[in-house]
């Protein structure tokens, strides 16, 4: 097992990346109010359901797969 030291950091653990469909979105909000990274945010502009779209605005998610779970519409995909 190595060991962590100043000159031997940890790994960084690379963030996974969120995939939204767009087009099924309906802005509800849940993804975002149930994310704890505050990685996603409603965009200022009106998708293609007439309402906002939730949009990834850190690059900072953990792959909790939280807002794909709590996403009524099936809209989110993780990957790592
Ligand atoms: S997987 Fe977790 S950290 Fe990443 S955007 Fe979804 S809720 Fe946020
Ligand atoms: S939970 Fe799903 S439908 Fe609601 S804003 Fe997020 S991606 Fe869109």
């Amino acid at each position: 097992m190595a060991i962590i030291t100043e000159k031997n950091p940890a790994p960084v653990k690379k963030p996974a990346t969120v995939l939204i469909d767009e087009k099924k979105c309906k802005g509800c909000d849940l993804c975002v109010y149930y994310c704890p990274q505050e990685t996603l945010a409603l965009s200022k502009t009106i998708g293609a359901r007439g309402y906002p779209v939730a949009i990834v605005v850190q690059d900072n998610c953990t792959g909790c797969q939280e807002c794909a779970r709590v996403c009524p519409d099936v809209c989110i995909e993780i990957f790592r």
